[in-house]
């Protein structure tokens, strides 16, 4: 058997291959035939390239089908695939083309120029753009030097452990680190995933998400492939086009800000969400306010699921049976998840500790970062998340917050989310985010970033004496500070190093 994942999921295209396996925006459409095609194409000149065993292919291009069609052939030519997101400047690439040392680096054509030069002086032997033609290049694209190629190309044979892909974590924590996953981490979650959302036939999916994320390239996209179902792929979130495509999609993927966006829009109804069977949230905290809202407008109860770069997909509210707002559900089959204390004791029902994880889809490692690697695995194989939470009676998990967030102030543990949430539900506030800050008596000082509702007005005597009387003293902030809204990286997540650094004088 091949363990490629790519021949698992050609295992499941449809029998019809002249059926639309994308849809674009622009009304391009490309059957299931035209993506083997394309990806033999190109992992053909891949081949061609005479590129070492485990080679990266760097990509940092606009998301387009011609973007997943390159993983696909980068998956069928046994090479490791390593999207970038596309907002890093000069210094991140340097960081991250330095780091990975890339045998093919393929960029826009607007960065061609800059790009090609760190990726020459680190030793990339080949620098493309996908498809349009670089201003000064004349070698062509990757595309265009692929259309000589044969259409046909024999998948190589993987080994479950061999590396499919690096997937650099978002950095909302620290410095990006490489997440090294393999073929059968990958295999493992897609399969595990297409029962757990029941995915089935005439499924076609929202693809509003990014490529170079493990919630758009994998999560999304896996799980269509592996459904053999048709993807709309947007370029990118956009409320008009999506409102404008969700009448005839059975699935939406999104972070919590394109629901809040969605609800932001009085076009969103009942009636456009009537084909829609599922909608899931992820890579960020729903607020209890957008999951209530939305079932409100739409009768759709979200489904919220948990899960990071290094591990893909842990946790899921289920398909059939409640799902709890405020939690992100169960452990998914074959995922174990424990939460520990300090002392490494699992806890008890409702007791807050460290998420823990095991299971196939566990990553193989940091890339170059052995010591690392080894720091985030305990004794007995589990893998530290850095996310804090805790289970409740019905084996539903709560996050509250990541180990990195955790406040300690005048030595008791305060945890931001239980906070956030008394804040979040005053009336005048949209949303907030509690840090703590450097004090002199305290160690650290709680202290609270609120973002309030349109036309509400609220002082922060007034936020609190409110929490006074709801939380005990020593987690009511000591300043609270207000803001028109948070800082959030492409994903959605709140960049709390950046309202640390903002609020530490
Ligand atoms: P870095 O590891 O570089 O600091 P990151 O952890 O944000 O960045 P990702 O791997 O993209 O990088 O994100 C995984 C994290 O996203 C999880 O560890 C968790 O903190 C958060 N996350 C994902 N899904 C959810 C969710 N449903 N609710 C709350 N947090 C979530
Ligand atoms: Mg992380």
């Amino acid at each position: 058997m091949n363990a490629n994942l790519y021949a698992l999921f050609s295992e499941h295209f449809p029998s019809d291959l002249s059926q639309c396996c994308i849809e674009t925006h622009d009304r391009r459409y490309y059957t299931w035939l035209d993506v083997e095609r394309a990806s033999a194409k190109l992992a053909n000149l891949l081949c061609s390239l005479d590129l070492s065993p485990g080679a990266r292919i760097a990509v940092q291009v606009e998301k387009s089908p011609e973007a997943l069609i390159l993983y696909l052939a980068t998956l069928r030519a046994g090479y490791i695939f390593l999207p970038l997101n596309t907002a890093y400047q000069h210094a991140e690439i340097t960081y991250f083309i330095q780091d990975a040392a890339p045998e093919v680096v393929v960029c826009s054509p607007q960065n061609f120029g800059w790009v090609s030069q760190i990726a020459f002086q680190s030793g990339s032997q080949h620098v493309f753009t996908l498809d349009a033609p670089a201003l000064g290049n004349n070698r062509g694209s990757l595309l265009d030097r692929a259309t000589p190629m044969s259409d046909q190309f024999i998948t190589v044979q993987s080994q479950a452990d061999d590396l499919a892909a690096i997937l650099y974590t978002s950095g909302t924590t620290g410095r990006s680190k490489g997440a090294m996953l393999s073929h059968d981490n990958l295999a493992s979650n897609a399969k595990v995933l297409k029962d757990a959302w029941a995915w089935q036939d005439g499924d076609v999916l929202l693809h509003a998400l990014p490529l170079f994320h493990v919630h758009g390239l994998f999560v999304a996209s896996h799980g269509a492939l592996l459904n053999g179902s048709k993807m709309i792929f947007l370029p990118k979130f956009d409320a008009d086009l999506v409102l404008h495509y969700l009448p005839q999609s059975t699935v939406m993927m999104g972070v919590p800000t394109y629901y809040v966006r969605l609800l932001q829009d009085d076009r969103l109804n009942q009636a456009l969400c009537a084909k829609v069977r599922l909608f899931i949230s992820g890579s960020a905290p729903l607020l209890m306010e957008t999951f209530l809202d939305f079932t409100q407008r739409t009768g759709h109860t979200i489904l919220e699921r948990y899960g990071m770069s290094e591990t893909t997909m842990l946790t899921s509210n289920p398909y059939t049976g409640q799902r709890k707002g405020g939690t992100v559900g169960l452990a998914l089959p074959g995922v174990q998840v424990r939460v520990v204390n300090s002392e490494g004791v699992v806890c008890s029902v409702g007791e807050i500790g460290d998420i823990q994880v095991t299971g196939p889809n566990v990553f193989q490692g940091y890339w170059h970062m052995p010591e690392k690697t080894a720091e985030e695995f305990t004794p007995d194989g589990y893998f530290r998340t850095g996310d804090v939470g805790k289970f409740d009676s019905g084996g539903y998990l709560s996050i509250v917050g990541r180990s990195k967030d955790l406040i300690i102030s005048g030595g008791y543990n305060v945890y931001p989310k239980e906070i956030e949430s008394v804040i979040d539900e005053m009336p005048e506030v949209l949303e907030s985010a509690v840090i703590g800050l450097p004090h002199a008596d305290f160690g650290e000082a709680v202290c609270a970033v609120v973002v309030l509702k349109n036309t509400a007005t609220l002082d922060s005597a007034t936020v609190s004496a409110r929490l006074k009387s709801q939380i005990a003293n020593f987690k009511v902030p000591k300043q609270v500070f207000f803001v028109k809204e948070l800082p959030r990286n492409t994903m959605g997540k709140v960049q709390k190093n950046i309202l640390r650094q903002q609020f530490q004088n």
